[in-house]
Parts: C-alpha cells; structure tokens; sequence
C-alpha cells in the first residue's frame, strides 16, 4: 500500500533527508587511500547519532553497520570492514540512511578514491546523471515504469547495464515501503505518480552485464562478471510542484 504524505510530513523527511546528505557527504570526505571502510562506518554513525537521529540501516534485517559500502564490483550491501582498506584508483559508492522524528531519509553516491581511470569516472558520471533522468520523470500522473524507462534508456544508450535484482522504493515512517521503483520498465505502466509520494530512487550500474550474485555473508552484492558497478541515490517527494529532492545537505 502507498503512503501519501501530507506537506508537514514531507517538511520533517526534509530534515531526515538533510542529515542523511551530511552524514553521506562526511563519508565522502574521508575516502582516501589507506582508510577502512569501518572507519568511514564510524564516522556516519558517530555523526547521524550526534544530529539525535539513528542510523536507519543499523540493524535493519540485522545487518551489522550504520552505512553500506561498496567497492569497485561490489554493487550495493557491502559491509563495513577493518579488512577492506581503500585503495588509490577504488570507486566507492556509500549508502546512508537516518531516521529523524520518525522518517528517514535514504541517499548513496559512488565516490573516487584519488585518481581513478577514466572508465570508472565514465560509468559514474552515466550513474549519477541517470538518477537526475529518473528524478525528471517523477511526476504527478506519470507512472513508475516512466521513472525506470528513463533510467534504462539512459544508462544502455551508453552501453552500461541496470541491475534488475535490486530496485528503489518508497520510504517514509519505513526505510522501505511500497511501490517499488525498478530502474527499467515501460512507459505508461506501473503504479501511478500521486502528490505526497515519497520514493527513493536508485540506479545502480554496471560496466558489464546486469547480473549479480550474493556473497556468503548474506549481504554483500557483487557483479556476476567482475566489472565495476556504480550507485546514486536520492529520496523525492512527488508533488504538485514536481519533483522535490529531500536528501539536500542545505
Ligand atoms: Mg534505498
């Protein structure tokens, strides 16, 4: 079932957005060659949890950290480690989530570790613009297939692939509510686009083939082929207006 919000919720997932777009941009100060992904983990809570929020992922289906963090072929659910130390030319994507007065905010982004190749920055710059595609096309009286049309149009017309096993999702009062929000679809099919919907909204992208498998752990989402993989995201609000990006850090 879709939750629509009313304006004063929307107000308060603002400033759930903003401390996750903070927190998020924190992590991103502090990837640099040499530094553990636990350590950036560290960071995110310490500074979630100093803007009295709580980090929405802590705990969540029990997983073990407040901040996903994927490296290079991981896609998305990487769990921080002291073991995996970033390295010069690593691609890094962080995704953040901070509950706020009862509604959370969701945001990632692929960050550069130093100098990357100009394949790895390619396939970021296409990730991160195809968030904006799907954003444009969050719309009222739009449906949820034109949101991942735009994505997959963009993302293959550049010959890179969206994964298919993982998609975006409402988020609210629950870090996942309904509808999904799929990063390929049809124009004109799906759920339609009302006022008061809020979604999050989630390419993530592959140099190779859209496929992935799981590690052991339960977690940790890698390509099936090895290839990088790139992820952006933000929380948006559909309204009469048009589309609101809530995960603003200002
Ligand atoms: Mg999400």
């Amino acid at each position: 079932m879709v939750i629509l919000k009313t304006a004063r919720t929307i107000a308060k997932m603002r400033e759930a957005g903003r401390i996750s777009s903070r927190a998020l941009r924190e992590a991103g100060k502090a990837v640099e060659p040499g530094v553990s992904t636990l350590e950036i983990d560290t960071i995110v809570r310490r500074y979630i949890e100093k803007q009295g929020a709580v980090p929405s992922f802590l705990g969540y289906c029990d997983f073990p950290a407040s901040a996903c963090i994927s490296v290079n072929n991981v896609v998305i659910h990487g769990i921080p480690s002291a073991k995996t130390i970033l390295r010069q030319g690593d691609i890094v994507s962080i995704d953040i989530g901070a509950e706020f007065e009862g509604y959370h905010g969701d945001n990632a982004y692929t960050f550069a570790c130093g100098d990357v190749s100009d394949e790895a920055k390619a396939l970021m710059r296409a990730t991160k613009e195809s968030l904006y595609e799907g954003i444009k096309n969050a719309v009222a009286k739009n449906r949820i297939g034109d949101i991942g049309f735009a994505v997959q149009q963009y993302v293959e017309a550049r010959s890179y692939s969206v994964v298919r096993d993982f998609v975006g999702h409402g988020v609210g009062a629950k870090l996942h509510e309904d509808p999904n929000v799929p990063n390929y679809g049809t124009p004109g099919r799906g759920v339609r686009l009302l006022p008061g919907m809020t979604i999050a909204i989630e390419p993530m992208v592959t140099q190779g083939t859209h496929k992935v498998r799981i590690l052991d752990d339960g977690w940790t989402t890698v390509t099936a082929d090895g290839k990088l993989a790139a992820h952006y995201e933000h929380t948006v609000a559909v309204t009469s207006d048009g589309p609101i990006i809530l995960t603003l850090p200002d």
